[in-house]
């Protein structure tokens, strides 16, 4: 029997607008600001790549490009900042190295890749992408991963390339105050800066990336929820997000795959779903942060329990838009 194309187009289960969807690009550069930390010139620094970020993310998808592709960009530029804690600049551990964690995730296909512990890839991001698009896994830490890497033809550099002074002063004051007592190897770090990106393609296939050095003063391999699909890294197609925060907490609460479920089973608005885990279920086991989510709509939030989080936006409007202390959505 022959459908005619009003009845065929009903039965269409497929998660493919019919219309054209207007891109989203939301970045984060992680939660944790502290307020008396932000001095005006460190504030106009980190603006200027938030929105360079989001300038280069969005032109992917303004040109029609792919939600995967807008994210990778996005991060790749927070990475090479110095000004994050990914990439260069991210933060030491106890034994003064640096292990970097991404991952990054594709909405429509459910396609992911991460990698944990990298100490020698320059973007861990295009290293994560890579274990999804060229190895049979989803999850590869270590030495193995740079030996992937390399395979991959994936830059490798020297450790000494993600050292700033300034994340090297952060580890010598977890030390000491760890010698005082005062803190615990793992407990709370106050100086997050976790990257991410979720984005909404014109195909309205969406993304979600994240990158990371950890938390300062890290040890035993310790590995956040960064690179934990659907903790701290989540997207389908009806939702994606990236988290940023104390990561054993958010490992704990399934937090980014927690929110798109409330969005998908539970018909939660994603701004109402993204406030539950942020503001709730996690700080109810005792961790802090934030996330960036995005829907299939275009809608978004991002919710943080901290002081600030460093975050931006190009959605309907086109324009871009960067946030740090204040709460605006
Ligand atoms: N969530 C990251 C981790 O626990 C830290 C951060 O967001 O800055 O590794």
């Amino acid at each position: 029997m022959r459908l005619s194309l009003v009845a065929a187009l009903a039965m269409c289960a497929c998660a493919m607008p019919l219309e054209a969807a207007v891109p989203v690009l939301v970045i984060h550069g992680g939660a944790g600001v502290i307020r008396k930390d932000l001095t005006p010139e460190k504030e106009k620094l980190v603006r200027a790549d938030l929105e360079a970020a989001l300038a280069a993310g969005y032109a992917v998808l303004k040109e029609g490009g792919a939600s995967l592709d807008a994210v990778t960009k996005a991060i790749l530029l927070l990475e090479d900042s110095p000004r994050f804690n990914a990439g260069k600049g991210a933060v030491f551990t106890h034994d003064g190295r640096n292990e970097l964690d991404s991952a990054i995730m594709d909405g429509a296909t459910l396609r992911a890749g991460a990698v944990a512990g990298v100490h020698r890839v320059k973007n861990p991001v295009l290293l994560a992408r890579a274990v999804m698009e060229k190895s049979p896994h989803v999850f590869l830490a270590g030495d193995g991963a740079e030996e992937f890497a390399k395979t991959a033809g994936i830059e490798l550099v020297d450790p000494a390339y993600f050292r700033t002074d300034a994340r090297w002063n952060e580890l010598q004051e977890a030390l000491k105050a760890e010698a005082k007592a005062q803190q615990s190897s793992l407990g709370r770090a106050i100086h997050y800066g976790t990257v991410g990106a979720v984005a909404l393609d014109k195909a309205g296939h969406l993304a979600a990336a994240t990158s990371t050095g950890g938390m300062t003063n890290k040890r035993w391999g310790r590995v956040g929820d960064s690179p934990i699909i659907g903790a701290g890294t989540y997207a389908n197609a009806h939702c994606a997000v990236s988290a940023t925060g104390w990561g054993e907490y958010y490992i704990r609460s399934v937090a980014a795959h927690d929110i798109c479920a409330r969005v998908e089973h539970g018909k939660q608005p994603v701004a109402k779903a993204a406030d539950a885990v942020v503001m709730d279920v996690v700080p109810k086991l005792g961790g802090d942060g934030g996330v960036i989510a995005l829907d299939a709509n275009g809608n978004f939030a991002t919710p943080f329990n901290t002081d600030g989080m460093y975050r931006g936006w190009v959605d309907r409007d086109g324009k871009v838009h960067v946030a740090i202390l204040e709460k605006i959505d």
